[in-house]
Order: structure tokens, then C-alpha cells, then sequence
């Protein structure tokens, strides 16, 4: 069997490393993910923190800011679902769908390296009416009807898993969640927020993930307490607001610490996160040289043909002659 976004969400974490909170101060503050567990019903989650990363990667390009406040959301998605994955390769988040943003699409390496784009349409953008100011990006008004999917790659030769759902939700949390419970029969609590923030409107994101997940052989009596425990967990978390999954005077540890200290919360080692573009001269090279020889003419301009990678817009100029054989051929 393959990855699964339901399994692996306890896997790796060795509770000899885990430290219950408080513990002041955190040692790294931003672009992480932050396993803990609720004690002491044993409920996963994960707190994703984007600063310079997210901030990099809608920076790279010129994105009307609906278009940034999705993406980076969409972003910071895609760490929190890598995050519950013991995977060795690439994890992506496509949408694909109807509305003035017609694709978006974010992937997280197992290293942490991860890197995103959109594509939408000026025009009917300008025509979205504006949102209120600290809610979610409207899945509806921006992306339309769709679909989201959930992908790892772990090379050649081995199982490709893919999650594949309608775009069912006011926001991309809401549909993420619906995933979860159409695709994985898991309950799932996410929560995403992505905006400017300090004085020079740097972009930051945050995300909290709990997971119930189900316990060796499938449920067979849900004791009446762990579900009070499920739930209560489940309202403390949605009472974080999307200042606070954003603020950089609010760690981690703190953020965390606030929501769940009634239960006990315990935390886990984190991984890091960076912005990091797979591209390379050599690997777009590789991919025209597997063009037909038309379609490598149709490109070429003064001699010159230029690619530019649409995840971090640099540009590749590749000269005439390098596809003068295949041309010819
Ligand atoms: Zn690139």
C-alpha cells in the first residue's frame, strides 16, 4: 500500500523527545512544523509557522493580493498534509477549477523544500467582490467549481497515491476537511490563515491540524469521554483566529500553549521549512529537448528561446543552437 494522508500521523514521533508545555523560549520561531499531542486523549496535530518562506515565494511574482492570500493558504495547506506523511519525495496540492483562479498549485519535498504558484484571470478578479478583512479567502468567489487533488510522488517504480475531491467549502481549510472525511473516513480540524503583517507588509501564514485517527483495528467502542475529549479539543482549536496563526509575537510554543493548556498539550521536534524552486537550466533544457522540432521553432525569438519557471519566475534563455541538431533532425 502506498502513503496515505490518514496513516503515518503518529509515526516518527518518539515521545522520549517530546517536552510538555510551557517551555520558553522556541528556538526558531518561523517556517516549521510543530507536531504535538493532546494529552491525554492522544490527539495528533501539527502547527505549520511561514514567514520569510511564504513570504519568498508569493514575492517572486506579481500576484494580486486575493491571488497571495490564497496561494499562501494554499501553501501553508500543503506543509500541515506533508506534515501527518512519512513519504520520500514530493507532495502536491493542485486545484483546478472554474473561477478567476483556475489553478494553484504548491509541493512540499520531504527535505521541506517547497514552492507554489497560481494562475487566474485578471479581468474576472477585478469583478470578485472584496472580502472582509481577517477571514479566509472565498473558496467559491475565487476558485469556482473544481476540484482539489492531493498527490506523492516517490520516484519511478514505485506506487503513486492520489486523493482526488470536489471543491466543497467556504475555504480551502473547509475543503480540505472534506477530503478527509469523504476520502479518508477520518475527522480532521483545520484552520489556515495567510496576511500581511509588521511594517513592511511581509507575508506570513500559519495552519493547525488535529487528527483523530483511528485506533489499531478500526473503532470498535468509542468510550463517551474521548469523544468529549475529541470535541472539546475540536473547539478549543477553532477558537485560534487568524491573528493569531499569523502573529510573530505569538511562538509556537505559546500559540499552542494558549489553546490547549487545559488539556495538556506536549510538543514534538520540529522540522524546518524553506522556500526552495526545483528548477535548473539543465532539467527545463532536458524537458525542450523532448519537444518536436516545430513546436521548439514556434518558441524560438531572435535566436533565443526563454523559459521561465512558473513556480519561481526565473528565467532560462536557451540559445538557437542548442536545438539546432533536433531541428534539423
Ligand atoms: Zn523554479
Amino acid at each position: 500500500m502506498g502513503p496515505s494522508l490518514s496513516r503515518g500521523a503518529g509515526e516518527g514521533l518518539n515521545r522520549a523527545e517530546s517536552i510538555i508545555l510551557p517551555i520558553e523560549p522556541d528556538t526558531r520561531p518561523d517556517d516549521l512544523v510543530q507536531p504535538f499531542q493532546i494529552d491525554p486523549f492522544a490527539l495528533r496535530g501539527r502547527l505549520v509557522r511561514l514567514g520569510p518562506t511564504v513570504d519568498r515565494i508569493l514575492s517572486q511574482h506579481d500576484y494580486p493580493e486575493p491571488v497571495a492570500a490564497i496561494l499562501g493558504e494554499a501553501i501553508t495547506l500543503a506543509v500541515v498534509l506533508a506534515g501527518a506523511l512519512k513519504y520520500d519525495g514530493i507532495f502536491t496540492l493542485q486545484t483546478k477549477s472554474d473561477g478567476p483562479v483556475r489553478l494553484i498549485v504548491a509541493d512540499v519535498s520531504t527535505e521541506g523544500a517547497v514552492r507554489g504558484y497560481a494562475q487566474y484571470d485578471r479581468e474576472r478578479l477585478d469583478q470578485v467582490p472584496a472580502h472582509g478583512s481577517g477571514l479566509s479567502p472565498s473558496v467559491p468567489d475565487l476558485i469556482g467549481k473544481g476540484y482539489i487533488a492531493f498527490t506523492v510522488d516517490q520516484g519511478e517504480h514505485t506506487e503513486r497515491y492520489q486523493g482526488i475531491v470536489e471543491l466543497i467549502g467556504a475555504n480551502l481549510a473547509e475543503c480540505a476537511q472534506h477530503y478527509f472525511r469523504q476520502s479518508e473516513q477520518i475527522q480532521a480540524g483545520i484552520k489556515l490563515s495567510a496576511a500581511r503583517s509588521g511594517a513592511g507588509g511581509a507575508w506570513r501564514a500559519g495552519g493547525l491540524m488535529l487528527q483523530r485517527v483511528p485506533p489499531e483495528g478500526g473503532y470498535t467502542v468509542i468510550a463517551d469521554d474521548v469523544e468529549d475529549g475529541w470535541r472539546r479539543a475540536m473547539v478549543l482549536m477553532s477558537s485560534a483566529t487568524p491573528g493569531e496563526l499569523v502573529d510573530p509575537q505569538l511562538s509556537p510554543h505559546r500559540l499552542l500553549f494558549r489553546l490547549f493548556h487545559d488539556e495538556g498539550v506536549r510538543v514534538y521536534p520540529t522540522h524546518p521549512i524553506e522556500a526552495r524552486c526545483r528548477c535548473s537550466k539543465e532539467r527545463i533544457g532536458r524537458i525542450l529537448r523532448s519537444f518536436p522540432a516545430d513546436d521548439i521553432e514556434d518558441m524560438r525569438k531572435d535566436e533565443v528561446i526563454t523559459v521561465t519557471c512558473e513556480f519561481c519566475n526565473t528565467r532560462y534563455d536557451f540559445a538557437g543552437e542548442d536545438f539546432a541538431p533536433l531541428a534539423s533532425a
